[in-house]
C-alpha cells in the first residue's frame, strides 16, 4: 500500500477551506502568514511558492516577502521584528537555508514565539520536550497524521528513525514516543544500520540521500516514512531515501516521492497559522 500525502492534504486543504468563512465571519478577518525568502535558491523558491498556493487554497492570507541573499543579518531581524510587531499578522516563516553570512539560530530565536509557524523556535522545542503545548513543527506533524490516516497502531511498537536533525528527526522521534512507539535514533555513525532498520515496525528515514534503505533492510509487513527529498543522480527525477519500489515489495505501507510527506508538511503549515491566529484571539 501506498500512503498518499497528497490525497489527505487534499482533504484537509478543503476542511480548513471550509472552516475559513466562519473565522472571518467571527474575528473579522482571516490568518496571515508572512514568508521571508531571501536569496534565490530554486528549491526555496518552490517551497515558498508551493506554501503560497496552498494558502490560497485554504483561504488563508500570504504575504511573501523577497530579499536579495546580500541582505545583513541586522536588517533581517529588523524586517522579523517589524512582522513580529505586526497584529495583523499570524505566523512567520524564515524559508531556511539562509545564506552563510547569517545565523539561522538568531534568526529563528528573533520571530515571538505566538507567530513560531514551524515550530523551530527554542522554547517550542523546550516545550514539546516537555510534553507541554507548543506548535509542532509541520513535517513531523504531518508524519504522525498519515500513520493515523493508514490506521497504523503506533502504540507498544518498534519505531525506528534514521536521521536526526532538528526540523524532522528529533521532534518526528519525540512525537512517537508521545504515541508510546518504542524509539530507536539511528544517524551517520550507527554500526550496522541494517540490522537496526530491520527492527522497526515503522521505519522513518529522513536523511536526504537516495538509495539509503533498500529492500533487505525493511522488516517483512513494515510502515516506511520516506521523508526525502531528492534528485536521482541517474534519471534526475525527484526522489526519496528508500528504493521505493523495492521496499514497497517487503513493507506493507510507504509513503511515496513525491505525494507523501511533502505534500502534508505544507498542510500542517496551514494548520499551524490558523491555529496560531485562533490562540491569539
Ligand atoms: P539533515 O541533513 O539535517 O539530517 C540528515 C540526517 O541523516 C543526519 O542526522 C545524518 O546523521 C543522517 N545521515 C546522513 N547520512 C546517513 C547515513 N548514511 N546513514 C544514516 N544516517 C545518515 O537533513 P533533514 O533532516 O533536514 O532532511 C532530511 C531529508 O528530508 C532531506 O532529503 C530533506 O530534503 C528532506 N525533507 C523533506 C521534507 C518534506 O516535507 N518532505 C521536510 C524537511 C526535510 P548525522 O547527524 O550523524 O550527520
Amino acid at each position: 500500500m501506498r500512503i498518499s500525502g497528497k490525497d489527505l492534504s487534499v482533504k484537509l486543504k478543503a476542511e480548513m477551506a471550509a472552516s475559513m468563512p466562519s473565522i472571518e465571519e467571527k474575528y473579522g478577518r482571516v490568518p496571515h502568514l508572512a514568508v521571508i525568502l531571501v536569496g534565490e535558491d530554486p528549491g526555496s523558491v518552490s517551497y515558498v511558492t508551493g506554501k503560497a498556493k496552498a494558502c490560497e487554497a485554504v483561504g488563508i492570507k500570504n504575504t511573501t516577502i523577497r530579499r536579495d541573499a546580500s541582505i545583513s543579518e541586522e536588517e533581517l531581524l529588523g524586517l522579523v521584528r517589524e512582522l513580529n510587531a505586526d497584529p495583523l499578522v499570524d505566523g512567520i516563516l524564515v524559508q531556511l537555508p539562509l545564506p552563510k553570512h547569517i545565523d539561522e539560530n538568531k534568526v529563528i530565536e528573533t520571530i515571538a514565539l505566538e507567530k513560531d509557524v514551524d515550530g523551530f523556535h527554542p522554547l517550542n522545542v523546550a516545550a514539546l520536550w516537555q510534553k507541554r503545548p507548543c506548535t509542532v513543527a509541520c513535517t513531523p506533524k504531518g508524519i504522525m497524521k498519515l500513520l493515523a490516516q493508514a490506521g497504523v497502531e503506533v502504540k507498544g511498537k518498534k519505531a525506528v528513525v534514521v536521521g536526526r536533525s532538528n526540523i524532522v528527526g528529533l521532534p518526528v522521534a519525540k512525537l512517537l514516543l508521545d504515541a508510546n512507539a518504542t524509539v530507536t535514533i539511528a544517524h551517520s555513525r550507527t554500526e550496522n544500520l541494517a540490522a537496526v532498520t530491520r527492527e522497526a515496525d515503522i521505519l522513518v528515514v529522513a536523511v536526504g540521500r537516495p538509495h539509503t534503505v533498500t529492500a533487505d533492510m525493511v522488516k517483512p509487513g513494515a510502515v516506511v516514512i520516506d521523508v526525502g527529498v531528492n534528485r536521482d543522480p541517474e534519471s534526475g527525477k525527484l526522489c526519496g531515501d528508500c528504493d521505493t519500489d523495492a521496499v514497497e515489495a517487503v513493507a506493507s505501507a510507504i509513503t511515496p516521492v513525491p505525494g507523501g510527506v511533502g505534500p502534508m508538511t505544507i498542510t500542517c503549515l496551514m494548520e499551524n497559522t490558523i491555529e496560531l491566529f485562533l490562540r491569539s484571539r
